[in-house]
């Protein structure tokens, strides 16, 4: 018998610094995995869909769950509520696929606690200016949602070495290759 397969991967980095890009060009290599639908308290960005990006809900809604024990784990972050609910995991694994979360650090802490085998991965910006540059290129976010994520970033900056590994995302194609590799190796075991 080879050593277990692992195949929940959770991916944390400050925001903007490349998860969802990565996330993207990896899928577009691996079919087989699926990150899970998120619920938010947050408002809906231009070219968000309900159910696609996340599940748009309000704060009652999203407590509600809370207390009904819905969630893996959720967090209060920049002013909002982000959670992943467990009956997304479980769809993912029921579909046999590679189940992805891409959620910030305090998540990601609690969710090796209940899924010890989940791989971790943080992706770091080259620095914290070209995080910035990215943040405020991207042209989503308000100028003060920007300020308040990048005093969150120097934070979740400090979690990098909890994690299993740490890919700097410099070249977009040699992040991706990097953690295919990590993936790979955990699945093929
Ligand atoms: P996150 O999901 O971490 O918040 P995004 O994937 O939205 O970050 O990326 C933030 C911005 O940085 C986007 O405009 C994206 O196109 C850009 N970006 C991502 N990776 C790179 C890279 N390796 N080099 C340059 N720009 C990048
Ligand atoms: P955004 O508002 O940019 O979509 O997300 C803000 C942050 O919340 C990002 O770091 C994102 O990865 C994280 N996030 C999204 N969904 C979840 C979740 O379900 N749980 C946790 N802990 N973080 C999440």
């Amino acid at each position: 018998m080879g050593e277990k397969k692992r195949n929940v991967f959770v991916i944390s980095g400050p925001s903007g610094c490349g998860k969802n890009t990565v996330y993207d060009e990896l899928k577009k290599r691996y079919p087989d995995i699926a990150q899970t639908v998120s619920a938010t308290t947050r408002e809906k960005r231009a070219g968000e869909t309900d159910g696609v990006d996340y599940y748009f809900i309000s704060k009652e809604e999203f407590l509600k769950r809370v207390d009904n024990g819905e969630f893996a784990e959720y967090v209060c972050y920049g002013g909002n509520y982000y959670g992943t609910l467990n009956s997304e995991i479980k769809r993912l694994s029921d579909e046999g696929k590679t189940v992805v979360l891409i959620i910030e650090v305090n998540g990601a802490e609690n969710v090796k606690k209940m899924l010890p085998d989940a791989v971790s991965v943080f992706i770091l910006p080259p620095s914290f200016e070209e995080l910035k540059r990215r943040i405020i290129g991207r042209g989503t976010n308000s100028a003060e949602d920007i300020e308040k994520r990048l005093e969150i970033a120097q934070s979740e900056m400090r979690c990098k070495d909890k994690y299993d590994y740490c890919v700097v995302n410099d070249d977009l194609e040699a992040c991706v290759n990097s953690i295919s590799e990590i993936i790979k190796g955990a699945v093929q075991k």
